[in-house]
């Protein structure tokens, strides 16, 4: 069963992580997919993989975006994967970052989708999917607030988008993972010193008692693309973090 033949599906930051293993589940459920990250190295450990071309994307710039989806689109499915993540309380954080977090975790996806949505409505059907977080509108998480702030938006640009689109076959969800094990993941654990005692932490707020994989995503992202009956959603996959 292949739930996203026929489809053509753009996935930004697919270079790691989550966006990596989704580029890698669209294409095994029949999807021909556009694999995009700004890291053209860890890009390059998808050569090879069937139903999947890469190409170097810098979000942040909108005439990339704009040339990568003129050269490789019309999409079926836009996959916004692309995310940073800044420790720290409000009084912590530098405006600079809550900057660069606007700009990547919110303003790439509004890129993208201006880039992907004029042929998404001429053909009546498109499926967007955006990646938010628990630490949103949904969950206040301590030491987070740049993150929190920037993923809530994601939430809010998804239902509006959602909104707007209904009625002329445009779905737009977004999926809210708790913690992750992914490249970046590894990175924040390794920086607070004690690798043990900050991976201890982690599946501690997880009540299922360990991190989800990029695979369990990726499982919900290929949902979610060939969904046909559900718009505006924020899909929690979250090892119960939230029940
Ligand atoms: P990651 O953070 O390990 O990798 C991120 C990827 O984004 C890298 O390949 C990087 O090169 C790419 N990237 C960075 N800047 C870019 C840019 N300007 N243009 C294009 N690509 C760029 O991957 P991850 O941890 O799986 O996170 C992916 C998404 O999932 C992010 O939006 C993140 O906020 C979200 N998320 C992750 C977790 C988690 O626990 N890992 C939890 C909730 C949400």
């Amino acid at each position: 069963y292949l739930p996203l033949k026929n489809k053509h599906v753009l996935v930004t930051a697919a270079g790691q992580g989550i966006g990596r293993a989704s580029a890698i589940a669209f294409a095994r459920a029949g999807a021909t997919v556009v694999a995009t990250d700004i890291n053209t190295e860890a890009l390059a450990t998808l050569d090879g993989e069937a139903g999947i071309t890469t190409r170097q994307l810098d979000v942040l710039k909108d005439d990339a975006v704009k040339a990568v989806v003129g050269e490789t689109g019309p999409f079926d499915v836009l996959f916004n994967c692309a995310g940073v993540v800044h420790g720290g309380t409000i009084m912590d954080m530098a405006d600079k970052d809550l900057d660069f977090a606007l700009d990547l975790n919110v303003r790439a996806m509004i890129r993208t989708i201006r880039a992907v949505l004029p042929a998404m409505l001429e053909k009546g059907d498109g499926s967007i999917i955006n990646m938010a977080s628990v630490a949103s509108s949904i969950k206040g998480v301590p030491n987070r607030f740049a993150y929190t702030v920037t993923k809530a938006a994601v939430i809010g640009l998804t239902k509006s988008v959602a909104a707007d689109y209904v009625t002329q076959g445009i779905r737009c969800n977004a999926i809210c993972p708790g913690t992750v094990e992914s490249p970046s993941l590894q990175d924040r654990m390794r920086a607070q010193g004690d690798y043990d005692a900050a991976r201890a932490a982690f599946i501690a707020r997880q009540p299922m008692g360990r991190l989800g994989t990029p695979e369990e995503i990726a499982d919900l992202a290929v949902y979610i693309a060939g969904a046909t009956y559900t718009s505006g959603q924020a899909f929690a996959i979250d090892g119960g973090w939230t029940i």
